[in-house]
């Protein structure tokens, strides 16, 4: 075989159907954000970031860079080992005990990446559990899809959002089986909000476990930064919430919360979790700092929310089809993978603004994307210039506006 041959090939067939992935390359800014230098073909020049996931810009926040610093010269670069063999550090077991914490769970565990914590756990979950089915809600993310794939359980996927369907899925399975829902709180492409409650309520009448997914939440949502659970009171009602690290809280790493039990199983059987090097002390320090932060800080929280509205309103204004959802994600909908890209370049080259086009296969097509997530740290001026750029590029390509 030519296997040389065989990958060009196969990236070709990505750049025809226009779902060709490029970087953009850029070094941010630490204490101007949402401002970073972006490196072209045509060399250096500053953009604002408009798509990034640091939602509410705590990776620059002075509290987790000076914890950050201070770990780094306590503690030195890397853990050493994986968490079983040297590599368990102090900060590891302080964050632990916040994580659990700010969910109200008795215990928490920590992994490498948001990834990995949803991959290894509803892996060692499924497969672990007798003869389990899993409930998958049909818009979950790829880190979730793959975990359950991994573990070989059998796989019902319900209608997105819809606890009628998962009921009707339930009522078919053996009722002495072991059964997993594995959902999140607020979808990240289209920014919709699961109807937590009444999953539960379905939940409790089948007697199954629940497994929701927190990442786009945590840090933006409760009093204490906890998630739509904690803003909607019912985090008891979860048998295990996960989360990031990496976006609310600015720094990297994953997690779950559960039972001592549960935390403790997956410690003992999870591969994801087992056979890795644990996270450098210094992110660990970091995160820990950025959770208390935001733990007792609602400023971030209130400032992104009232920028996010501010956003939506002068989007409206302008006829710019957006997506109406209720949370900090604003997709403005463009529905054709070469245009999207096309405008993105646009905004880039010609405004300094960054946002990332939303093709295939992370939304299906036809629904096509600019992902938009406001800071607290966009400013008035910002928007403005943002909601002017693209009102000129959706006349100059006289693309369909609002009804
Ligand atoms: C980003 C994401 C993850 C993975 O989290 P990382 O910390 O980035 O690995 C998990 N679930 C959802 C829904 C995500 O969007």
């Amino acid at each position: 075989m030519n296997y040389e041959n065989f990958f060009t090939t196969s990236l070709d067939q990505l750049h025809r159907e226009g779902r060709y992935r490029v970087f953009a390359d850029i070094e941010r800014h630490a204490g101007s954000f949402p401002q970073a230098t972006r490196y072209g073909a045509d060399g250096e020049r500053k953009v604002t970031v408009w798509c990034s996931n640091d939602y509410l810009g705590m990776g620059q926040h002075p509290t987790v860079l000076s914890a950050m610093h201070e770990a780094l010269d306590k503690c030195g670069a890397g853990a050493g080992g994986t968490r079983n063999i040297a590599g368990t550090n102090h900060f590891h077991t302080l964050l632990e005990r916040e994580l659990a914490d700010l969910h109200a769970k008795d215990s928490a565990l920590l992994f490498n990446s948001g990834y990995m914590s949803n991959w290894a756990s509803l892996c060692t979950l499924a497969h672990k559990l007798p003869n389990c089915v899993v409930l998958s809600d049909a818009s979950n993310h790829a880190s979730m899809i793959e975990g359950i794939r991994h573990s070989r359980a059998q796989c019902e996927v319900f209608a997105h959002n819809d606890p009628a369907d998962l009921a009707r899925k339930l009522a078919a399975i053996d009722p002495s089986r072991p059964k997993l829902i594995a959902f999140e709180s607020v979808y990240s492409m289209d920014g919709d909000v699961a109807p937590i409650a009444e999953i539960c309520d379905v939940a409790d009448h089948y007697g199954a476990m629940t497994y929701l997914d927190e990442v786009h939440a945590v840090g933006l949502y409760g009093a204490h930064g906890g998630g739509i659970s904690e803003r909607e009171g019912i985090a008891h009602r979860l048998t295990v919430i996960e989360g990031t690290l990496a976006k609310g809280f600015g720094v990297i790493g994953g997690y779950i919360t559960g039972s001592t039990a549960l935390c403790d199983f997956v410690r003992s059987y999870a591969s994801g979790f087992i056979f890795t090097t644990a996270l450098p002390p210094m992110v660990a320090a970091g995160a820990l700092a950025s959770i208390r932060h935001l733990k007792s800080s609602s400023a971030e929280r209130d400032r992104m929310h009232e920028r996010v509205a501010r956003l939506r309103a002068k989007l409206t204004r302008a006829g710019l089809p957006h997506l109406d959802n209720p949370s900090h994600i604003v997709p403005v909908m463009v529905g054709d993978a070469a245009q999207c890209k096309s405008i993105s370049d646009a905004l880039l080259d010609r405004f300094a603004i960054y946002v990332q086009p939303i093709n295939y296969p992370t939304v299906p097509r036809g629904t096509e994307r600019l992902r938009l997530t406001p800071s607290p740290l966009h400013t008035d001026a910002d928007i403005d210039h943002l909601v002017d750029a693209l009102a000129t590029i959706w006349h100059e390509r006289s693309i369909r506006h609002a009804a």
